[in-house]
């Protein structure tokens, strides 16, 4: 089975520009991706919590012209278990599952949420339980959009992200596995990485890609440029410059049949877009590897 690959359009290197989005999503279709992630927040599609309707549709008539398959990225600030402004987070929340059906996505990925100390007198638990809650209310409208809202791991176990989607027991709320927050988790936690992708198959409608060396905490990183050297941090490196055992990774996820999104760091677009065809054959060449072992050992079987 041969996987669709996509690649992160950088919300801050878009900035809001029609323009560099062209740019950026021609530079993925030239480098040969299936696949683009589009991030809300980097078109200025949503304003207070509003669908700017106007706006998605100018954001498709691009992506329209171009030969790949799309997903979408909700802002990174979208978190459920914040309540400071709960109220514009639904609304953000509903009009990026919007967002994804107005410009033909169908997958629309949410860092599963966090409570931020200060926030308010509500405790984990009940964070956790408004997070279930207001999930499954979102569900329908993901329902009736054809999106599913795929929840994304990022400082949380990926027991804790399998619970809550259990919780929330919705087809339209499945997981966004990320490997490259989970590698770096599970050092921290000490959780064995591998069979946490065993355990979290069944929920995994789409997968995030990059490497890292499993070190530090991604919030006190240092910045990019003194951490990449001491190999610090969710530095979203290229599979095979940092060390997470990805043959491991795709031989647990075989028979997965949906996305892999390369999330690279931004300097990666620089020198010409060499960088994101190189990338790119580097992750294909793995998948059929493990592919093409998975096809020996079912030869020798039948031996
Ligand atoms: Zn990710």
């Amino acid at each position: 089975m041969r996987n669709k690959i996509g690649l992160n359009i950088h919300s801050g290197r878009i900035n809001g520009d029609l323009e560099l989005l062209k740019r950026d999503v021609r530079a993925i279709a030239v480098a040969g991706f299936d696949v683009a992630e589009i991030p809300v927040h980097g078109v200025d599609a949503v304003v207070n919590g509003d669908l700017r309707k106007g706006r998605a549709k100018q954001v498709k008539t691009i992506l329209d012209g171009f030969d790949l398959e799309y997903t979408v990225h909700a802002p990174d600030r979208l978190n459920l278990r914040d309540f400071q402004y709960p109220d514009v987070q639904r609304k953000v929340f509903a009009a990026s599952i919007q967002f994804t059906a107005a410009i033909g996505a169908k997958t629309l990925v949410y860092h599963q949420g966090k409570l931020k100390s200060n926030d308010s007198d509500v405790t984990q638990e009940e964070a956790r339980e408004i997070e279930i809650d207001e999930l499954g209310d979102l569900s329908k409208l993901a329902k009736r959009e054809g999106v599913t809202i795929c929840v994304e791991n990022i400082h949380s176990s990926i027991t804790h992200l399998i619970k809550l989607l259990e919780s929330v027991g919705e087809e339209s709320v499945k997981m966004c596995y990320d490997f490259a927050h989970s590698y770096i988790n599970s050092k921290k936690v000490g959780y064995d990485f591998l069979r946490s992708i065993q355990a979290a198959k069944p929920y995994i409608r789409h997968a995030h890609v990059n490497d890292n060396f499993g070190k530090g905490k991604p919030e006190s990183a240092p910045p990019y440029i003194e951490a990449m050297p001491m190999g610090i941090g969710d530095l979203h490196l290229p599979i095979g410059w940092g060390n997470i055992p990805y043959e491991d990774v795709f031989r647990i996820m075989a028979g997965y049949d949906g996305i892999y999104i390369l999330e690279l760091q931004e300097r990666f677009f620089e020198n010409g877009y060499s960088m994101l065809e190189e990338a790119l054959q580097d992750l294909r060449n793995m998948l059929e590897r493990v592919e093409a072992e998975k096809g020996e050992s079912t030869d020798q079987a039948n031996v």
